[in-house]
């Protein structure tokens, strides 16, 4: 055994027998913002033998006060949050496989992302993907662990196929766009990011290792007021999701190809399907405009007060704006329709 382990092994909890399976398994953490930093790094340093990690995004200045993984190179850079975090965690432990997706999960993509592995943690900052991870994850027989994080008040709850409840048991409809507080509106305390990640990896281990202690309940945690509510949550036999069966946000009528990112002055154009562009053709016929950048990832240009980033699956985040139609003229204009 690797003695990078050893400490972990000697744990009474997860010995020889838990550190093998965590070494034969495979996770994947869907959004690499603050939860996810510190999820995929606990979980890389536990030794999980593959990480997947998804995320749509590049790295900013206003993420580093949360997200562990990042730093202001990785700013400089324009560097997806993907790869910024494959970059780090290889380095933490490169005996574990590291698999980066710079893409939006969508209804078209999700399961081939699921598909292979054991677990699935939420690090999504949006409440439409989870409700697309959660009818993914039915579908497929894979428990997903639950987390949020909001100002100073975080939840986390095991979502275990066919044994507990789902999230749709507990939140049957999305509430309305815009209804929810955000970090960007509200803030977030980086002590309660990290709180709630450790607590959905420790659920992690638990479920991966074949824990009897694995949580049946949702959790609210407040590092703030020092609260931390613990309540049983039954499986409702109605449930649209695991009761009858209903994959509303699988199927797709929920989501669209313009996202106004939320809380934030941009926009993302997503064609739907993968049009494989060329991202040095691009860069060659955009020069003529003045300033396009290309880091091996993604094309950086500026036009008009906008500036726009262009990753290699052809979707698109235009900055200076929350006026779909401006995103969609630029998109059509210098991109493509
Ligand atoms: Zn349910």
């Amino acid at each position: 055994m690797d003695p990078r382990y050893s400490r972990q092994v000697v744990l009474g909890e997860i010995g020889h027998e838990g550190q093998k399976k965590l070494c034969a398994s495979s996770v994947l953490v869907v959004g690499c913002g603050a939860l996810g930093c510190t999820a995929a790094e606990l979980l890389v340093r536990a030794g999980v033998g593959l990480v997947r990690i998804v995320d749509r995004d590049v790295v900013e200045l206003g993420n580093l006060h949360r997200q562990l993984l990042f730093d202001e190179d990785d700013v400089d850079a324009c560097l997806p949050k993907a790869e910024a975090a494959r970059r780090k965690l290889q380095r933490i432990n490169s005996t574990v496989t590291i698999d980066a997706r710079i893409v939006d999960v969508a209804p078209q993509n999700v399961l081939p992302l699921i598909d292979g592995v054991n677990l699935v943690v939420d690090g999504t900052d949006n409440i439409e993907t989870r409700y697309l991870l959660n009818d993914a994850c039915l579908e497929r027989d894979i428990p997903w662990v639950y987390g949020g994080a909001v100002g100073t008040t975080g939840m986390i709850m095991n979502i275990l196929p066919g044994v507990g409840p789902c999230l749709r048991c507990v939140f049957p409809e999305p509430p309305p766009p815009g209804s929810l507080p955000t970090c960007e509106t509200q803030g977030v305390l980086n002590t309660l990011t990290t709180t709630v990640a450790s607590q959905q990896v420790s659920e992690a281990i638990k479920i991966l290792t074949g824990s009897p202690m694995v949580s049946r309940q949702l959790v609210t945690i407040d590092p703030w007021y020092s609260k931390h509510i613990s309540i049983e949550i039954q499986r409702i036999p109605e449930c649209p999701a695991c009761g009858h069966g209903k994959r509303d946000f699988l199927d797709g009528l929920e989501l669209t190809e313009i996202t106004r990112l939320c809380g934030r002055n941009a926009v993302q154009i997503d064609p739907a399907q993968d049009l494989g562009v060329s991202l040095e053709a691009l860069r060659d016929k955009l020069t003529s405009l003045g300033k396009v950048e290309f880091n091996g990832h993604l094309v950086r240009f500026w036009v008009d007060d906008y500036e726009v980033l262009v990753f290699a699956d052809a979707r698109a985040i235009v900055r200076g704006t929350t006026d779909p139609v401006i995103a969609k003229r630029i998109y059509a204009r210098y991109i493509g329709a």
